[in-house]
């Protein structure tokens, strides 16, 4: 074999130039494109083969080899890099022109069906029951403002719900709302009264035993209009308890404190675990032997708070009152620890 000479060096390089683009074009994937260029360009590829045979060449034809094999590297980069990107454009075409997924087809494997957790299934019905009543259902954020969480509410700076141990405070100033009243109070700031809503959310707070979780689920249900009294409370309170525990159950309303409402009042509905035929009640160990549970507080929108939102208080009133969804759910299945709704163990989950 004849020793390589300058020219038969510079032919190989040009056939490689010559070759390259073809072969780049026929790669049809990714992989094939990556196995092509790592013969030409690779540690053991074409042109480190090629430059290896400059070892008895002179080094002026050394140095005009050296730039033409640099102008080569640079040319099959490029290329490289041009094809990889055209080999992605058509995949990324393909996918989008092949037929869709049919989600709608059967699963190959039988599962067993499952249902609404408990929560949703107690939310859904207190939510169905009130909108069946009259009111609608309205949403807001569950990051919130101090001032609409707790100073348009009425609460005083040094209140205890407002203190750092309670709540889950954000680094910007702001908090996970500690109760859906976020709601009525962004209703009433932008919504011309009169207004009958439901705000059904989730709500935070730093608790935790067998009657508080960090993160609850509460409704609260509020009504703005001309004359509204105690009396309309009531009956809505009454007639609620009738539809989601059951005719005949009865409300009792006993007077109570809360910086958003005058009066306040907290609100029991006979136990439904010791009712008897008759409808008296002979109290258990689930309501403590009195026969009356609590499951809410409510009360009559306190003037400042309409004055809060831009409300005029001598015009309008109005009544608010919220529940947590888990103590409502509590009260109904006779559970007796909140936490056994958020560990999701399938034998507590079926029985609903
Ligand atoms: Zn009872």
């Amino acid at each position: 074999m004849e020793a390589p000479t300058p020219a038969s060096i510079e032919r190989s390089l040009g056939e490689l130039r010559a070759a390259f683009p073809k072969r780049f074009e026929a790669a049809a994937t990714e992989q094939a494109l990556r196995d092509e260029n790592a013969k030409i360009l690779g540690k053991k590829g074409e042109l480190k083969a090629i430059l290896g045979q400059m070892g008895s060449i002179s080094a002026d034809a050394r140095k005009s080899i050296g730039a033409l094999a640099n102008d080569l590297k640079r040319d099959v980069e490029v290329a490289f890099d041009k094809r990889l990107q055209a080999l992605a454009r058509s995949s990324r075409d393909a996918e989008l022109n092949a037929p869709p997924f049919d989600l709608t087809l059967p699963g190959r494997q039988l599962a067993p069906l499952g249902h609404a957790h408990p929560i949703s299934i107690v939310r859904d019905e207190i939510v169905d029951v009130l909108e069946s009543i009259g009111f609608a259902v309205h949403d807001g954020p569950e990051l919130e403002t101090e001032e609409t969480n707790f100073t348009k509410l009425g609460f005083p700076p040094d209140h205890p719900a407002t203190d750092m141990q309670d709540s889950f405070w954000t680094t910007d100033g702001r908090l996970l709302r500690t109760h859906t009243s976020n709601i009525q109070i962004r209703a009433m700031s932008s919504i011309p009264p009169p207004m009958a809503f439901i705000a059904p959310g989730v709500v935070y707070r730093r608790d935790d035993d067998a009657t508080h979780s960090p993160m609850f689920h509460q409704v609260e249900c509020f009504l703005v209009d001309r004359r509204v009294t105690v009396a309309h409370l009531k009956g809505v309170l009454g007639e609620f308890a009738e539809r989601f525990f059951g005719s005949g159950t009865p409300v009792r309303l006993r007077p109570s404190y809360f910086p958003f409402v005058e009066p306040g009042a907290e609100v029991d509905v006979g136990c439904p675990f010791c009712k008897r035929p008759d409808g008296t009640r002979a109290g258990c160990s689930v309501c403590k032997r009195t026969g009356w549970m609590e499951i809410l507080g409510c009360g009559m929108i306190h003037p400042v708070v309409f004055e809060n939102c831009g409300i005029d208080p001598e015009q309008w009133t109005g009544f608010a009152f919220g529940m947590g969804v888990e103590r409502v759910a509590m009260v109904r299945y006779g559970i007796p620890d909140i936490r056994l709704l958020f560990e999701n163990d399938p034998r507590f989950l079926a029985q609903f």
